[in-house]
């Protein structure tokens, strides 16, 4: 065994670049993800995501601590694994601990061991080492060590060092609840873990950005609202305008974020892939409009003049994406800043701004070209997304949830009722929910019945249609997401994509009509689904802080549990 001679004292946020490329120099040559995280705001969530993979994956997590307050400058390394362990792996392991107690001078926490088991998993080890013997790696081998063993008895394991820490003690004070349900960390100041098993899990592939700048090229025309020009209102600025997506894609090139994402440029879709779900007729109707002077190819669908080419290339940004998370080893997350839109669009014509069904294509592109079998669709757009639903409803290879706020757009579509036909019955679930649902609810939609859903379909890829017009200051629906929500609900996504999918996600920006809050809502999504974080806020939601958007209320509650008993998830 290899004993490191690199300094394992407290890291400073500027050397963590460093501190990781040593770590991963001296042992683990398969490393190459690496993450820090030293904003209160994101900390805990990102701590809970982590755990939320490790226990899903039941691994492995080994954690090495360390703290410069205490006279020994105590470095910690601790294994937890889950109940299920067999016996004799904590005898293995406890066997090392003891070839090495002689050379510390402290042996901490080790009573943890004879503590009740309360929650999934518990720590196995943890010692601490005297500041003389500090700088030599004694930590770092010890869980090499470990890995090394439960590499032999095939447990996935997990890496992350943690740094520095100030509670006095490796363990004892940092308040942290080791036998809960999820370890969460509150006094983490700067946290990085690093991911050894580069094929099997999600978080050390990159994420994919993709749009094209004639995106934003797409003339939907004048209007008021989403009626155009022509009533007794002047002329103005029509509700889907390019403004809005043009504001997030350069708010996220002003915050950085895009410097770290991998640019894929969008394929042009062929007439082809635009069959797998729309009729000659319409594709022939969008064609001549487009060339012509335009016109509406269906009800508030809006083809300008070289729209055809452009929503060609909406579509094929979907299908660039799904094939990026298949087929590229180095990407599995993407983001995809769709314009025009698609759940809306029917096999047969235009509909609610969108032209062809991005989503759809590129869920049929998958089945079709890439051998993937099943495709779970998340739409959180605040209208039903009755076109996806149309085009998946008697299909029992794609389950397609939609949240949406109850009888919005198209009126009487998206009803819980509506589950599917022959053998998709029960692959379309449909959640209305009550219009003032914020935050809370569409987190306790998402825990009874989204990742119920998906646990039982087990997608082998995740399409998110993407509408941030739940937003709590979108003009065209009356929901209330906020930022914070759009987090959680991108942190779920995800994590049934980990669970499941081999993190395969594709995210699709669908509607969303604040030119001043989609911004800030998609930038975070991008934030969660990459994994990393910028100093970008919230800068508005201050002003609804005295609302309920954050509440689940009984009337909401209640309407979510009626729809999860309706569907009988169990
Ligand atoms: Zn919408």
């Amino acid at each position: 065994m290899k004993i490191s001679t690199f300094n394992i004292r407290p890291i400073k946020p500027e050397e963590i670049d460093t501190a990781a490329e040593l770590l991963a120099a001296a042992y683990y040559d398969d490393i190459f993800f690496k993450w820090c995280v030293d904003d209160d705001s994101h900390r805990s969530k990102i701590v809970s995501e982590y755990y939320k993979i490790y226990l899903s994956s039941k691994g492995c997590v080994a954690h090495v601590a360390q703290s410069s307050d205490s006279d020994m400058e105590i470095v910690g390394v601790s294994v937890w694994l889950p109940r299920e362990t067999e016996e004799g792996m904590y005898e293995a392991i406890n066997n090392v601990v003891a070839d090495y107690a002689p050379q510390f001078d402290a042996v901490a926490n080790r009573s943890h061991m004879n503590e009740p088991i309360t929650g999934p998993f518990y720590q196995l080890v943890g010692f601490g080492v005297a500041k003389k013997l500090q700088g030599i790696g004694l930590g770092h081998a010890l869980l090499k060590y470990h890995i090394d063993i439960l590499d032999k008895a095939g447990i996935p394991t997990y890496l992350e060092a943690s740094t520095p820490y100030y509670g006095g003690g490796v363990y004892g004070k940092f308040g942290y609840k080791p036998f809960g349900e999820l370890m969460v960390f509150t006094d983490t100041a700067v946290l990085y873990p690093l991911y050894r098993q580069a094929k099997e899990t999600s978080i050390n592939k990159k994420t994919a950005f993709i749009y094209d700048e004639s995106y934003f090229w797409h003339n939907a025309g004048e209007g008021a609202l989403y009626e155009p020009d022509g009533g007794y209102l002047e002329p103005g600025t029509y509700i889907e305008s390019p403004k809005i997506k043009r504001r997030f894609k350069n708010l996220l090139q002003k915050s950085g974020l895009m410097d770290k994402l991998e640019k894929i440029k969008p394929i042009v879709a062929t007439e082809e892939h635009l069959e797998y779900f729309h009729t000659k007729r319409h594709i022939e109707n969008v064609k001549q409009l487009s060339n012509g002077d335009g016109g509406n190819c269906g009800d508030s669908a809006i083809v300008g003049r070289g729209s055809y080419e452009i929503a060609k290339l909406s579509v094929g940004g979907a299908i660039a994406a799904v094939r990026a998370v298949s087929e590229n080893n180095l990407i599995n997350k993407a983001f995809v800043l769709t314009r025009p839109p698609g759940h809306h669009a029917e096999s047969d014509r235009g509909m609610g701004f969108c032209i062809f069904n991005n989503a759809v294509i590129a869920a049929k592109y998958a089945t079709k070209n890439l051998g993937i079998k099943k495709i779970l669709i998340l739409d959180w757009d605040a209208h039903h997304g009755n076109g996806t639903e149309d085009a998946f409803y008697e299909d029992d290879s794609v389950l397609f949830i939609s949240l949406h706020q109850d009888n919005l757009e198209p009126i009487g579509r998206g009803r819980k009722e509506h589950t599917g036909k022959g053998k998709g019955v029960g692959f379309t679930i449909n959640i209305p929910l009550h219009a003032g649902s914020g935050d809370a609810v569409y987190k306790y939609a998402f825990e009874q019945i989204v990742i119920p859903a998906a646990e039982r379909f087990k997608p082998e890829l995740v399409i998110v249609s993407a509408g941030q017009d739940t937003s709590i200051f979108d003009p065209l629906a009356r929901m209330m997401v906020s930022v914070a929500g759009y987090r959680d609900m991108t942190i779920m996504a995800k994590g049934i994509a980990d669970k499941h999918a081999q993190g395969r996600i594709v995210i699709l920006h669908e509607g969303g009509y604040c030119p001043s809050y989609v911004p800030f809502c998609s930038h975070a999504i991008v934030e969660e689904l990459s994994g990393i974080y910028t100093d970008v806020g919230d800068p508005f939601i201050y002003a609804v802080a005295g609302t309920s958007y954050q509440e689940l209320m009984p009337h909401q509650k209640e309407r979510v549990e009626e729809i999860r008993d309706f569907l009988d998830l169990s």
